[in-house]
């Protein structure tokens, strides 16, 4: 036994013979939009309910059928009803036989329902597609990634010149990079059997030219063609994202050196600092300062100076190992922090940067070329830091000792901080 489907329709029955009712229901008397089937049978002529048009069509039918040249067939007729609306009905003929004599009996079915909720559903989706038409966003149809409707602009998102060049390929799925396919089909299928209603996620998509863009996409299920399909709107939201990126990393890095500025080491010494306490990894802080930097400012002109703090931030991380951070903690001091380090690793990593620091020049202008050295105070995490700034004064201290002691120098911090 095949699916079985409720429509909306209702039926009626009559028999005539050349056309003079001999029977009706009153189903079939209220689809004309009479009472009973007594005000049918007080017709002369079924006649008076076809259309003038149709009543030619509908006597040959009749003649045809009831003397056996033509098999009863099933039609359908445009019909009114006593107060002029319309109703669309099929009919099914069969010859019978009324009192002894051949007859026709007609059975109607109107569904005027069906082609009504067709028509509305036509005129909806007939809307819903001018609207993607003219949509700037990129749009797709689909079913079960078989493309059903592309726009310009999604194709224009997708490299390819032309929404037909996209309606070509036999599946979407390959415009997915495979890593996100298995997600895609389940999200789809979500989607279709309606336990997802909507999807929107942003997501890096590699163009056809090789060239990476990122893509806000969202998802909804629509009807097409009064089946449920899925309509893929995306935006090329490439530019935004850079722009997001910028912004977020220039909130987090120094301008002039772009080495992580305060703001952000102070997130990291937080997070460092916690992760050291909770498994005791030791933790080393060191401050650095350049030594008589207002004299190569006076010196050189403030630019030269400039220039000297960006060469030194280069040439540090060049000497320091993944998983070091360093940051410009203030106008010429700098914070390195070397995580999971012990402080005999960091002293030694520690005047490999002061030694390379003071191995090399600056070039200010073409002709001037100085050098300069760099302090530095190192403190290692002790069980007395109650706080990232407590560690953070320790090695400020220290680092006051080396200016003290005569500069281009590291210095220890003492165990505990004393006021
Ligand atoms: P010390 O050896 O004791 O550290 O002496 P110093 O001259 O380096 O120390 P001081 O703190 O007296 O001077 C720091 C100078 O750094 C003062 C300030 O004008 C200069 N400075 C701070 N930020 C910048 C900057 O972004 N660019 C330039 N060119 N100079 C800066
Ligand atoms: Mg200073
Ligand atoms: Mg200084």
């Amino acid at each position: 036994m095949g699916k079985v489907s409720d429509i909306s329709a209702y039926y009626g029955m009559v028999i005539h013979r050349n056309f003079v009712p001999l029977f009706a229901d009153d189903r079939y008397a209220q689809m004309f939009g009479y009472e009973s089937a007594e005000q049918i049978l007080a017709l002369p002529s079924l006649l008076e309910l076809i259309a003038e048009d149709d009543q030619q069509g509908a006597i040959n039918a009749y003649e045809s059928v009831i003397s056996g040249k033509a098999r009863p067939k099933i039609r359908v007729f445009e019909n009114t009803k006593k107060n002029g609306e319309q109703f669309s009905v099929l009919t099914i003929d069969h010859v019978t036989e009324w009192q002894g004599q051949p007859a026709l009996q007609i059975t109607l079915v109107d569904f005027s329902q069906q082609i009504e909720a067709e028509k509305k559903l036509h005129a909806s989706e007939q809307r819903y597609r001018l609207l993607l038409e003219s949509s700037l966003q990129g749009i797709v149809v689909h079913r079960f990634f078989e493309p059903l409707y592309c726009n310009q602009a999604m194709a224009n998102i997708l490299g390819y010149d032309s929404p037909e060049a996209v309606l070509k390929l036999s599946s979407l799925l390959s415009l997915i990079p495979e890593e996100n396919q298995q997600k895609a089909i389940q999200l789809h299928e979500q989607l279709i059997q309606g336990r997802v209603d909507t999807n929107s996620v942003v997501t890096e998509n590699v163009r056809r030219d090789g060239t990476s863009a990122w893509i806000h996409i969202s998802e909804a299920v629509v009807s097409w063609n009064g089946k449920p399909a899925v309509q893929s709107v995306m935006m090329d939201v490439t530019q935004q994202h850079q722009d997001q990126r910028r912004l977020e990393f220039q909130a987090n890095h120094d301008s002039l050196t772009g080495l992580m500025n305060r703001r952000s080491m102070s997130k990291t010494l937080i997070e460092e600092y916690a992760v050291s306490k909770r498994s005791l990894q030791p933790l080393c802080c060191i401050l650095l300062d350049i030594d008589n930097f207002k004299q190569i400012n006076d010196q050189y002109g403030h630019s030269a100076g400039d220039e000297a703090l960006r060469i030194f931030a280069i040439e540090s991380l060049k000497v320091l190992r993944n998983g070091d951070y360093l940051s410009r903690w203030g106008g010429e001091e700098f914070l390195l922090l070397l995580p999971n380090t012990l402080q005999e690793q960091a002293l030694i990593i520690a005047n490999r940067v002061r030694e390379h620091l003071a191995s090399f020049k600056v070039e200010a202008e073409a002709s001037v070329k100085f050098s300069a050295t760099v302090s530095m105070g190192l403190a290692m995490l002790t069980v007395y830091d109650v706080s990232p700034e407590a560690l953070v004064a320790r090695a400020d201290s220290a680092l006051y000792l080396a200016k003290e002691k005569g500069k281009n120098r590291v210095e220890l911090a003492p165990q505990v901080y004393e006021l």
